[in-house]
């Protein structure tokens, strides 16, 4: 029987654990240094940009697809499993656009989605008023609504993930820290985490941010960077709008996430580390990224602030995200890593990807 050992157990490595827990004759182990869904995961807002995307060929809009087809079919399987609800909102994503944007744009991808067989609606500014009367901006000139497109909670789908792929055999070592490898390329034989060495036949790299330390273990360095996101929750009370279609909604890179009893996620910030490669959480960016909601809803002025968080996003340097294939040099180790702003929405498609590098679909 294969071993596979998957490092991190965030949103990817516990799609991941879950996908391979379906293919007979593995030993699948996962390790994380944390609990699950602690890191970039935990601060994920779980909008799903699928359809709406501008990715329109090659592998990019192959993953979004996937993914976005896969959602379907995963959510009510890891219900079903685990006998727990996961938030998934199925109302789609209304984008909206803005003076400036070109509408022709919007056209074009319209007709190159229908050529694929999705979905997408242009709203004119009226018929964006009559359906969402919440959306009062004079900057506002129409929107984008895209139906097959979702959000979801990504921290209860990872801990759903983790529960299934148990259920199914899949051992989990939480608290754990992979620290070493021994290799002797192109393969690897054995990590040493802090729980004593591991063997195994596969080693699959989906430790985000810490991707990078462990691959220079390999001498085969991954450069995955960070980028903050901070994030707010509000408590309205009661929902914006037309409490019956509540999609997540989206203009100049802020989301309006909808989760539930009047309350709302607001984010995310974009900050990329200074000279000193840190990243001091700018205070003034999160109020700008609430006073643009605002400035989309005005209702929100009198939601009251419940929470803020913050996460780092895993972004590959000089190369596209995510990185998924072998580490260069090893046969037997595999990236699924760097998946920046879209880790929650690629994961499904990272996963069945992995599946194919160890189980090829024709043996
Ligand atoms: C504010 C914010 C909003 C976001 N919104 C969205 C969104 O709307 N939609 C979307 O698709 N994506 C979104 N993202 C991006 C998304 O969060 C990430 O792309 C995704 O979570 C990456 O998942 P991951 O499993 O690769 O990494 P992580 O969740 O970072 O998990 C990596 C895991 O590896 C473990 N690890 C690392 N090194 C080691 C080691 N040496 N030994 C053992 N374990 C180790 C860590 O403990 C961690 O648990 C957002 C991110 C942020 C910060």
């Amino acid at each position: 029987m294969s071993h596979v050992v998957i490092i991190g157990c965030g949103v990817v490595g516990a799609a991941i654990a879950y996908e391979l827990s379906q293919v007979k004759g593995l030993k699948i182990t996962v390790v994380d240094r944390q609990p699950p869904a602690q890191a970039s995961t935990g601060a994920a807002l779980g909008v799903l940009m699928g359809v709406i995307s501008q990715k329109i060929k090659g592998k990019a809009w192959q993953m979004r697809q996937t993914s976005i087809q896969r959602y379907e079919t995963l959510i009510p399987e890891l219900e079903a499993i685990t006998n727990r609800k996961i938030p998934f909102n199925r109302q789609g994503i209304l984008s909206l656009c803005l003076e400036e944007e070109n509408i022709a744009d919007w056209e074009k991808l319209r007709e190159i989605r229908h050529s694929q067989g999705w979905q997408l609606e242009i709203w004119d500014k009226a018929k964006l008023q009559n359906i969402c009367p919440q959306i009062d901006n004079e900057k506002i000139t129409g929107a984008v609504y895209s139906p097959q497109d979702r959000q979801l909670d990504p921290t209860a789908l990872t801990l759903a993930l983790v529960e299934a792929a148990q259920h199914n055999g899949v051992t989990f070592k939480f608290g754990v820290a992979v620290l070493d490898a021994q290799t002797s390329p192109p393969f690897c034989s054995q990590l040493e985490t802090t729980a004593g060495k591991i063997s195994a036949d596969w080693f699959v790299v989906a430790a985000g941010l810490g991707s990078t330390p462990l691959t220079a273990q390999f001498k085969q360095m991954i450069d995955i960077r960070p980028v903050l996101g901070q994030a707010l929750q509000v408590h309205l009370g009661h929902s914006l709008g037309n409490p019956d279609f509540q999609p997540a909604i989206t203009g100049n890179d802020v989301h309006i996430v909808p989760v539930g009893d009047g309350d709302y996620w607001l984010g995310a910030t974009v900050e990329f580390p200074n000279d000193g490669n840190e990243i001091p959480p700018n205070q003034e960016l999160l109020d700008s990224v609430r006073q643009q909601a605002i400035a989309f809803c005005p209702d929100l002025a009198t939601a009251k602030i419940i929470r803020t968080w913050s996460g780092l996003r895993p972004r590959p340097e000089g190369r596209p995200a995510p990185v998924i294939g072998k580490l260069p040099g090893f046969d037997n180790v595999l990236l699924a890593t760097g998946h920046y702003r879209n880790g929650v929405l690629l994961a499904p498609a990272t996963a069945y990807a992995i599946r194919e590098m160890i189980i090829p679909i024709d043996s």
